[in-house]
């Protein structure tokens, strides 16, 4: 039987010890499985907010010890993994680093979740070829995450591929994660893009999550405000339950 969909949130980036701990702690109350905050920042324009680092690295420790939410955030060196890959719950592997072969080795010899983002334009083989890179070695705790393609159209960030959901299902073992906010970059669009992520059979979904928006040091236009998160999570509640009927026809 299939499991509770997994919900991961939080802000793209931890700003200040302030801010990731309000966040956690509203999370908490939400009901969410897991904390996601940015310390290490791939940004596009190297002149934009890069992250915390090390510092980011402790204040998310911290909101972890007060909320006992885990958490999830983006390492993309194998430094940053030598030094925080036990302190850390699931790492994340940003689309940029999808095809850093030798970080994915390095990862290859712990016993810890990696959620491994698709690249920008990288085809399921690519992808599933990455995850190899860690489930070769002792680590097979891969989870993939779709996080939307490059598309021709720039109106909204990328395109976020459902089909890679039944794709990945039929074709692998690995669990299945959608990013609906990198996969638009438009609030508006995470409800509709959650709950048909679900839909179509998810094992969970990250996405950002910010109290204030407007204030957000990083992805403003694709936060989502605590309050929007709780009818994700409400409806998400309400598919899951219809696809475990069908299940059980
Ligand atoms: C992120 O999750 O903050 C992020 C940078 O995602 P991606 O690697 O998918 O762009
Ligand atoms: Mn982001």
């Amino acid at each position: 039987m299939k499991k509770r969909v997994m919900i991961i949130a939080g802000p793209c980036a931890v700003e200040s010890r302030e801010q990731i701990i309000r966040i956690a702690k509203k999370l908490k109350e939400l009901g969410v499985d897991a904390l996601r905050g940015g310390v290490f920042k791939p940004r596009t324009n190297p002149d934009s907010f890069q992250g915390l680092g090390d510092e980011g690295i402790k204040y998310l420790i911290e909101a972890k010890e007060i909320t006992g939410l885990p958490i999830v955030t983006e390492l993309m060196s194998i430094e940053q993994v030598r030094r925080y890959a036990d302190k850390i719950d699931i790492i994340q592997i940003g689309a940029r680093n999808m095809y850093n072969y030798e970080l994915l080795k390095e990862l290859s010899i712990y016993n810890k979740p990696v959620l491994l983002k698709r690249g920008l334009s990288a085809t399921y083989d690519e992808w599933l070829n990455a995850s190899k890179y860690i489930t070769n070695g002792i680590n097979k705790r891969v989870i993939l995450c779709e996080r939307g393609i490059r598309g021709f159209d720039n109106s909204t960030r990328n395109v976020l591929d459902i089909q890679a959901i039944p794709y990945i299902k039929k074709n692998t073992n690995l669990p299945i994660f959608v990013d609906p906010s990198h996969a638009s970059g438009n609030s508006y669009m995470i409800y509709p893009n959650s709950v048909a992520a679900v839909a179509a059979g998810c094992d969970g979904l990250i996405i950002e999550v910010h109290d204030k928006p407007d204030e957000a040091l990083s992805d403003k236009e694709q936060a989502i405000t605590p309050d929007e998160l709780a009818k994700i999570i409400r409806d998400v509640r309400k598919i899951e339950s219809i696809l475990k009927e069908n299940e059980e026809l």
